[in-house]
């Protein structure tokens, strides 16, 4: 076995992955899964891993708290690997000498969520769940139908009706049961766990399910290994891995920010890099409840009344609000916050300038590194890894918004010309 068990949180008492299946039954803490890293550190290494030909996130498989889940030539073993890109001109834009920007967008249903989503669908074949089910902005529960349906696994997926159109048209092509709730994301959350007890479905909810953060770490693990591939001359696979000096990531619920900290954290145990990078949370100002509780020095989450047209991290109540604001306390890093416009903007210039289409809650990452540099958080001879999580096909209205209107012209070189010249191109 690869995991010893769960850990809370909160009051640090420790289950069998047997006893417990979502949080602690004393104070429903979220549950870190704690991994036997003796015991991996003698079986695999990093050149071990760096050798292998398995280009997803279960090359990782070594230190992943499930077994092979099968399905191979599927997209259930395509999610992650995702590229590392160094974006030459959107580093001079925003001041910094060593920028790389990870593309999540590029996962099988377009973002960052199919990590989680491919290893709780492998959880829950090997605890032979019949149904899985989650709550969901769109992506979340996207990528759970797209995985269950490489798995050939029933799915229900319960989202707010104001998720965008092409996120609701993923829920629906993959064959899942989808149901749209008259109300928030949060209502929705409360709904899928209600409905889960009662009708015994595994659950997937992002903050509850402790499965997702052990997929969501992926993304460190192939930081630490891409820029350690990057970095070394042609030859063997090192035999260490590189963490960044830090990593700027959106923030709704907390699950990824605390997924990464849980995957740089592995790495440090085992010894295969030596520092966890500092990590940076961006929130959507009219949706702060993290970064609200950062910057008053509180160790507790008040809900706030989100309003942002960044979807993806509309968020009431950040269901992993407690390990999301440790994730950037512990590793020296702080939250930042950003306006809807500042989102729209960062859309443009991430296409324009790294050729990255992101959706909102994917181009805030970037927003927020902006903010950050000119505040001089980051160093300027930083090494940082900016996270996009999600595709801009994702949300075509933000895009539209973000890009502006083409013009119509009939169809002669007269009408170009003139055209042209009113817009000074030539
Ligand atoms: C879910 C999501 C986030 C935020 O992740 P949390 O775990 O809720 O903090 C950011 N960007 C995209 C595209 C997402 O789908
Ligand atoms: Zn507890």
């Amino acid at each position: 076995m690869k995991a010893v068990g769960y850990r809370c949180s909160v009051c640090r008492d420790e289950f069998s992955l047997e006893a417990v299946t979502y949080t602690c039954p004393a104070d429903g803490g979220n549950l870190d899964v704690v991994l036997e890293i003796p015991a991996i550190a003698a079986t695999t290494s990093p050149e071990k891993i760096s050798s292998s030909r398995d280009h997803s996130i279960w090359r990782y498989l070594p230190l992943l708290p499930v077994e092979d889940p099968g399905f191979d030539r599927t997209p259930l073993r395509a999610v992650g690997w995702t590229p590392l890109f160094a974006p030459e001109r959107l580093s001079r834009t925003v001041g910094l000498g060593d920028l790389w920007l990870k593309d999540d967008g590029r996962n099988p249903t377009a973002s960052f969520k199919d990590r989680a989503s491919a290893v709780v669908v492998a959880r829950a074949r090997e605890i032979g769940a019949e149904t899985v089910a989650t709550a969901s902005t769109g992506n979340a529960g996207a990528a759970l139908a797209g995985m269950a349906a490489a798995a050939g696994q029933p799915a229900v997926i319960l989202a707010p009706k104001t998720a965008p159109p092409a996120k609701v048209a993923q829920l629906l092509i993959f064959g899942a049961r989808v149901i749209l709730v008259d109300g928030s994301y949060d209502q929705a959350f409360d709904l899928t766990l209600e409905a889960s007890q009662a009708l015994g479905w595994y659950c997937r909810n992002t903050g509850y399910n402790p499965f997702t953060v052990e997929g969501k770490k992926t993304a460190a693990y192939e930081i630490c290994e891409q820029l350690a591939a990057a970095g070394a001359s042609r030859g063997a696979p090192p035999n260490r891995w590189r963490s960044p000096e830090a990593v700027f990531v959106s923030v709704g619920d907390g699950n990824i920010i605390t997924g990464l900290h849980k995957g740089f954290k592995d790495l440090l145990d085992l010894g295969w890099i030596d520092r966890l990078p500092r990590l940076f949370g961006v929130q959507a100002e009219g949706s702060a409840a993290v970064y609200n509780a950062f910057v008053a020095g509180e160790t507790t989450i008040r809900p706030v009344r989100a309003e942002t047209l960044a979807d993806s991290i509309s968020v009431d109540l950040p269901r992993d609000g407690l390990r999301a604001l440790r994730a950037v306390r512990e590793t020296g890093g702080a939250y930042v916050v950003v306006t809807d416009a500042e989102i729209l903007a960062a859309i443009r210039t991430l296409a324009r300038e790294a050729a990255v289409f992101a959706e909102p809650a994917g181009a805030a990452a970037y927003a927020g590194l902006a903010k950050a540099a000119v505040a001089g958080m980051v160093d300027p001879a930083d090494q940082v890894v900016l996270l996009v999580t999600g595709s801009g096909l994702k949300d075509v209205r933000a895009g539209m918004q973000a890009a502006g209107e083409a013009v119509v012209l009939e169809p002669t070189l007269k009408a170009l010309h003139r055209e042209l010249e009113r817009t000074g191109v030539r």
